[in-house]
């Protein structure tokens, strides 16, 4: 077998990799989850806190024995999506964990059931270690409905909400676009054209921007009518459902409260005047009078800086070194036991990702390595997701492993932080330093700031809609071009057809899926303030960094950031986070009088 450092080694999520094995493991893996509904069916109701402690132990173990096992075929299926064997054990994978999760769904109904007869078990010290899983059954159970009705739902949920969610998604990825690159028509699909805004070509760039929304901008009676049915079949799943907003929803799925994500979204009102110093330095850069709407992201002039995988192994492993020497060592291993894909091939998966293996008490990472400074991050991004998983997988069990969205890249962004200080202390140039920054920034930029506008954006849908406004095309598109301008002002020349920038954002269309984006400016502005943190408080603060990614999500993301003092109701806390930002956006400043 061919051992290149840059393909990982997936034979040691399994006993056996022979795939007859494998599929035989799968159907005892199928065949053991109907032994656990056998045995608690229609009984939970029963169950004392023994029992309970009990069951939960059961469906930890359960999980850690099959994990390995599905790893390993989804896994083979995104390094080659071509290869026969992968895509069967992937299909067949897939198949067993729909029939798992169909035999154990039971559980979850029938704990929400006795907690909300019960809920004195939550503070029952038997189970004092599940008291948060607890916790989070009791905060959904009011908003169930009966059995019935729950599964009506689901069956008309498909040709319903559903139904918009696949029109929208199968619309976008057929559209096809014209541009001209250096003198050659081409015509590319959405997720192609998109890539283009990354080039260093101006007027390539204010090509893509005006071809792209002018034609997404045509079907705009689709778009309308999707989004329009999606928010108004939520409203009224509210008023079903008894939420009484139409955050609710989200706020119990992503685990955290009302009065923390409206000092969230205060903070980030505040301070748009420090992302629009930062747009207007970045038009500066680039010789520019203003940014248009097709520069907002792209690339400074002469920025480009390459990495091999050697070096940019180096510099990854230093960076965490110097936060911890264990977490440096993890690190390490990662490369060493070959858990990192890089290598670009035919028939991967796009993108990037990292997979925590529990049982394994590590973890896997995909990602295609094209020697760019942008690759180097994402590999210290995925690795950062990494230590998170070696951290949380030694200290808890399965079902306190999962972190909602808010707290899920604090190892991640953490981690480019580090990265970006071990880079900036070793850039030879201004040109390299503002490179750094400009990426830096650019990325929070749009997590913290853009992302907010659209929290504004779906916000307004609703109030538009509670005040029986109809949501056409051209409505929809004023409320998105207004939610906007909230946070860019006059720093930025938008086109006009980006009024319908909304039409091609899945996550509008996500079915049950509502308000997906303020976790994305939560985890920015965290993580920038336990940076900040890090900075005031020097070695001290690295045990306390650890603890909370160790923690998962055995506690909420509220009592994680009390731990360390804080009180993420309070906009001070969030202010923190602005420091951060604005101490790179004077650096940046600061390579003008160099
Ligand atoms: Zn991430």
């Amino acid at each position: 077998m061919v051992k290149d450092g840059m393909i990982w080694d997936l034979s040691q999520l399994v006993e056996n990799t022979d795939s007859n094995i494998v599929q035989k493991q799968l159907d005892r893996m199928c065949s053991e989850a109907g032994t656990i509904r056998d045995k608690y069916y229609g009984k939970i109701s029963n169950l004392d806190a023994k029992g309970l402690l009990e069951l939960f132990r059961t469906k930890d173990t359960y999980y850690l024995k099959c994990e390995g096992l599905q790893l390993y075929c989804e896994l083979m299926y995104n390094a080659n999506s071509t290869d026969k064997i992968a895509k069967q054990l992937n299909d067949a994978s897939r198949m067993a964990s729909v029939k798992v999760g169909q035999s154990l769904a039971f559980i979850d109904i029938e704990l929400g059931n006795l907690l909300a007869k019960n809920p004195s078990l939550i503070s029952n010290p038997t189970l004092a270690e599940y008291r948060h899983y607890l916790e989070k059954l009791l905060r959904r159970a009011p908003h169930l409905l009966s059995e019935a009705e729950e599964r009506l739902i689901i069956a008309k949920d498909k040709n319903g909400i559903g139904a918009w969610e696949l029109l929208q998604s199968e619309w976008l990825s057929t559209r096809m676009f014209e541009v001209e690159i250096e003198g050659k028509k081409k015509t590319l699909p959405f997720g192609e054209i998109r890539g283009l805004y990354e080039s260093p070509n101006r007027e390539l760039r204010r090509q893509v921007d005006q071809v792209l929304f002018e034609n997404l901008g045509k079907d705009e009676i689709i778009w309308a009518s999707a989004i329009r049915a999606i928010c108004e079949d939520h409203k009224q799943m509210c008023k079903q459902r008894k939420y009484p907003t139409a955050m609710t929803q989200s706020l119990i799925a992503n685990d955290v409260d009302q009065e923390t994500i409206d000092s969230l979204m205060n903070t980030i009102r505040k301070n748009v005047g420090l992302y629009q110093r930062y747009l207007r330095l970045k038009a500066k850069l680039m010789g520019l009078d203003k940014l248009a709407s097709y520069d907002v992201t792209a690339p400074l002039p002469n920025a480009s800086v390459e990495y091999n995988w050697s070096e940019a192994r180096k510099e990854i492993e230093e960076a965490y070194k110097g936060f911890d020497p264990e977490v440096g060592g993890w690190i390490a291993e990662m490369y060493d036991k070959r858990h990192i894909d890089g290598k670009v091939r035919k028939g991967k998966t796009a993108g990037a990702f990292c997979a925590s293996w529990q049982n394994g008490k590590s973890a896997y990472i995909l990602q295609s390595f094209n020697n760019r400074m942008g690759d180097v991050y994402t590999q210290a991004h995925e690795l950062g997701h990494a230590i998170h998983a070696y951290l949380g997988a030694r200290a808890q069990r399965p079902s306190n492993f999962g972190t909602g969205s808010c707290m899920a890249e604090t190892g991640s962004i953490f981690g480019e932080l580090l990265l970006t200080d071990r880079l900036l202390s070793k850039a030879k140039t201004k040109e390299e330093k503002r490179a750094i920054l400009a990426r830096v920034l650019d990325k929070f930029g749009i997590a913290a700031f853009k992302v907010s506008a659209r929290v504004f954006f779906e916000q307004s849908m609703y109030d538009a809609i509670e005040k029986g406004k109809y949501l056409d095309g051209e409505t929809v598109a004023k409320l998105w071009a207004a939610s906007r301008s909230e946070i860019y002002g006059d720093a930025v020349e938008w086109l006009e057809v980006t009024k319908y920038e909304w039409t091609g954002t899945p996550h509008y269309y996500f079915a049950n899926y509502r308000f997906y984006n303020y976790p994305y400016v939560y985890a920015q502005l965290f993580v920038f303030a336990l940076y900040q943190l890090y900075k005031e408080q020097g070695q001290s603060f690295i045990p306390k960094l650890k603890k909370l990614l160790a923690t998962r999500g055995s506690k909420s993301p509220r009592e994680l950031a009390a731990e360390l003092g804080f009180n993420t109701a309070e906009e001070a806390f969030w202010q923190e986070g602005m420091k951060q930002a604005e101490e790179l956006v004077d650096m940046l400043e600061e390579t003008l009088k160099e």
